[in-house]
């Protein structure tokens, strides 16, 4: 599994997601609404500055908004495994938490996650302490 190999399946499996503005966080909350502008006009993978500031609020997004950002973070995380936005990938598919978007993920979207988490299995030596949350988050997307 190699890494272009990875994010062209991501590109191609999520690029067609509509971007739903309204739909893209989770509830009505100042921290949401500050969120939802940042995110307001961005394009899916997003500009690098805003991807890193907004690098662990993945958890704030609905279901729809991870669905369309999720990208974003899996590209910046197969280009360089060793980030916050790795960490924070793990953390969010390890859960449970607002992953039914709806019309539900295709297969192609999954088998991109499987893909990417395939290729992180392969880089698992730079995971760390990762581990436990990789192996958890592997099973729920196989
Ligand atoms: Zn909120």
């Amino acid at each position: 599994m190699d890494a272009e190999t990875v994010r062209r399946a991501v590109l191609d499996a999520f690029g067609d997601v509509p971007p739903e503005l309204a739909l893209l966080i989770a509830h009505d909350c100042e921290e949401c609404w500050d969120l939802r502008d940042l995110l307001a006009g961005k394009p899916q993978l997003l500009d690098d500055a805003t991807a890193d500031m907004v690098r662990w609020d993945l958890p704030l997004l609905s279901d729809a908004g991870k669905q369309y950002y999720l990208p974003a973070w899996l590209v910046r995380s197969v280009a360089s495994t060793d980030t916050d936005h790795t960490d924070a990938l793990f953390f969010a598919l390890d859960s449970t938490h607002r992953w039914e978007p709806p019309g539900g993920s295709t297969s192609a979207q999954r088998a991109a996650i499987r893909d990417y988490f395939a290729l992180m299995l392969e880089r698992i030596d730079t995971l760390g302490e990762l581990r436990h949350e990789f192996g958890r988050a592997l099973d729920r997307w196989s």
